[in-house]
């Protein structure tokens, strides 16, 4: 290793400051992380890990399940990269086994199943793996009998799965329909983006469906739809508020008044006082 190469891994290990990819503002990754992945200068919702997820939501002492259910290169495929060479980097650098982490815990003291997706896993791609533990998740919320609420981010199937993944879209919508038919409540938090065939799946079918603010949701990119339609669209498309005004999602939540949001909806759900 040369000395570059050391100081390269250092400052990629300490990475104190960071840039906000709104208002370009340099930030602590501290004071970024602290005030969750909120930026303090402009307000923009950054991903967040699933682990960071769970830990702002979650009552302390939760459990991850079905993380023996991991991805393999069944169709050994490859783009730039081998799919296999891709799955074995994030092995080692990710803090995630796949796009999709399943937690049990409870919620202010109301117990549900959490699922959350991760961007920086292949762009939160669904893949079979993805579907499988969502599919697992929604029966396990089914069988507990504890609401399931799923938190949100992909760019879409994973094209690395190919028709796999798309299968995916019917196995998802299958597994909220069981919750459906069995009474169990499914809330959706959509955080930006969500797109592609997960918005086209299980995001648009919660009960609730919560967005952050000014998170991009929709399947095709505007971009695609204004050239296949040859129109312009509206400046706001495909954000949570454009959604919510024309009736496509319940509510825009900002991340901090999250929890406090869910426990409200919980409360009712429950039939408590919140
Ligand atoms: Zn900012």
């Amino acid at each position: 290793m040369s000395i570059f190469d050391f100081f390269r891994k250092k400052e990629k290990k300490e990475n104190l400051w960071t840039k906000c990819e709104e208002c370009k503002n340099i930030l602590l990754a501290q004071e970024l992380e602290t005030n969750f992945y909120v930026c303090p200068k402009c307000g923009h919702h950054h991903q967040m890990n699933p682990y960071l997820w769970a830990n702002m939501i979650l009552d302390y002492n939760y459990t991850v399940l079905f993380e023996y259910i991991k991805p393999t290169d069944f169709l050994s495929f490859k783009d730039t990269k081998k799919y296999k060479d891709r799955l074995k980097m994030l092995k080692e650098s990710s803090n995630t086994s796949e796009a999709i982490t399943i937690f049990d815990g409870k919620l202010s003291d109301y117990p549900i199943i959490l699922s959350v997706m991760d961007f920086s896993f292949i762009g939160g791609s669904m893949g079979s793996v993805v579907g499988e533990r969502f599919k697992l998740a929604s029966l396990k919320a089914v069988q507990d009998r504890k609401p399931h609420i799923s938190v949100i981010t992909s760019g879409g199937a994973r094209m690395q799965e190919s028709v796999i993944s798309l299968m995916q879209m019917a196995k998802t919508s299958i597994a909220v329909d069981i919750m459906h038919k069995n009474s169990v409540p499914f809330i959706t938090v959509l955080t930006n983006p969500t797109t592609g065939g997960v918005s086209a799946s299980f995001a648009f079918l919660g009960d609730i469906i919560i967005a952050e603010p000014k998170a991009i949701i929709g399947f095709a990119g505007a971009r695609v739809i204004e050239q296949t339609i040859k129109q312009q669209l509206p400046e706001d498309f495909q954000t949570s508020e454009f959604l919510l005004k024309k009736g496509m999602i319940d509510m825009v939540v900002h991340r901090h008044l999250m929890k406090q949001t869910l426990k409200n909806i919980l409360s009712l759900l429950f039939y408590k006082n919140a």
